[in-house]
């Protein structure tokens, strides 16, 4: 009959993480916000729709659920909730993660549940084989634009991109590299865009599944001594997690990235500004055009429509 004649949806793999969030109101308001404005703006065509994965630790489940219940009511757009339980991950991304956690963890690390800020750099482990691409977003942000247009981001990917990510918007690695810049002089690492390269924030990730399983390169960069080494190249210590690991990958293998505008993932966290970088913050911190996802980073509140 007719349906069988009719191909299948083509699914549009989204995935954001939602924990702690029983006992956390500002958390839950910030995730319905998020939703409300991803189904306000989305559109997709007839043969599309959109696939949302939601990581949840157990307490989490049922107020995820009822969010996700109100946010998608007004959908004008066909899709699917797949939940994903946040500690079957966390013991399936250990190994992998165990000595990122050691370099870009504020804690001493090791600890199963920190494992879950690395969930990005290893996704390709993690989802199925039949999801090629998956875009992962943190739930402070709003959408002022339609998601199906970021997902046509992907066929921007240059030759060898596995990720597609937004530059940082503070100097927090000016920082970071502060040691590395003083015994290179004239480096780019840690400086301003548009010429610098002032490292990568992961509010916004394009994940391009099927390249970082075949990615060598990629795939290399997540052997536990070969993080170490390059970590210690650049005397970096972080405590941003995965961010830092894509930050400090950048920074020798820029050609793995594809540089997402800051329209995409427009940060809106002014931590930096008022502590010690006043002078330079405004030139980390620009972005020009119009926003098509706030990202409200440090609980910063973003602004009304
Ligand atoms: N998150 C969560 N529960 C928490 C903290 C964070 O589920 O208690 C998730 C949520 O999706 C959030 C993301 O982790 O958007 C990253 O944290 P956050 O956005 O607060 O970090 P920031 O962008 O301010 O660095
Ligand atoms: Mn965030």
């Amino acid at each position: 009959g007719e349906e069988l004649l009719r191909a299948e949806a083509a699914e549009l793999h989204v995935l954001a993480v939602l924990a702690k969030a029983e006992r956390n109101e500002a958390l839950r308001a910030k995730a319905a916000a998020a939703l409300r404005s991803l189904v306000r703006f989305g559109k997709l065509g007839p043969r599309e729709a959109l696939a949302l994965h939601l990581l949840c630790d157990g307490p989490s489940r049922s107020p995820a659920r009822q969010l996700l219940q109100q946010a998608l009511r007004p959908a004008a757009f066909k899709y699917k909730v797949v939940f994903h339980d946040l500690e079957v991950l966390a013991q399936k991304l250990q190994p992998t993660v165990e000595a990122m956690q050691k370099l870009f963890s504020a804690g001493a690390g090791s600890y199963y549940g920190d494992s879950l800020f690395f969930l990005s750099v290893a996704m390709h482990h993690i989802m199925p084989r039949e999801v090629s691409r998956i875009i992962q977003v943190d739930l402070d942000v709003e959408y002022r634009a339609n998601i199906r247009e970021l997902f046509q981001e992907f066929d921007n990917f240059p030759e060898g991109a596995v990720i597609g990510i937004a530059r940082e918007m503070q100097p927090v690695y000016r920082h970071i590299f502060w040691q590395y810049r003083q015994e290179h002089p004239r480096t780019k690492v840690g400086d301003p865009p548009p010429d610098g390269l002032p490292g990568f924030n992961s509010g916004v990730l394009l994940l391009d599944l099927e390249a970082m399983r075949q990615s060598e390169r990629y795939n290399r960069l997540l052997e536990p001594a070969v993080v170490q080494q390059l970590a210690s190249k650049f005397h970096f210590k972080g405590h941003l997690g995965d961010q830092d690991f894509f930050t400090l990958v950048g920074m020798e293998h820029p050609e793995l990235f594809y540089i997402l505008d800051c329209t995409w993932n427009r940060q809106l966290c002014t931590w930096w500004r008022d502590h010690g970088y006043s002078d330079v913050f405004e030139h980390y911190f620009r972005c020009d055009g119009h926003v098509r996802i706030y990202h409200g980073n440090c609980n910063t509140p973003i602004p009304a429509e």
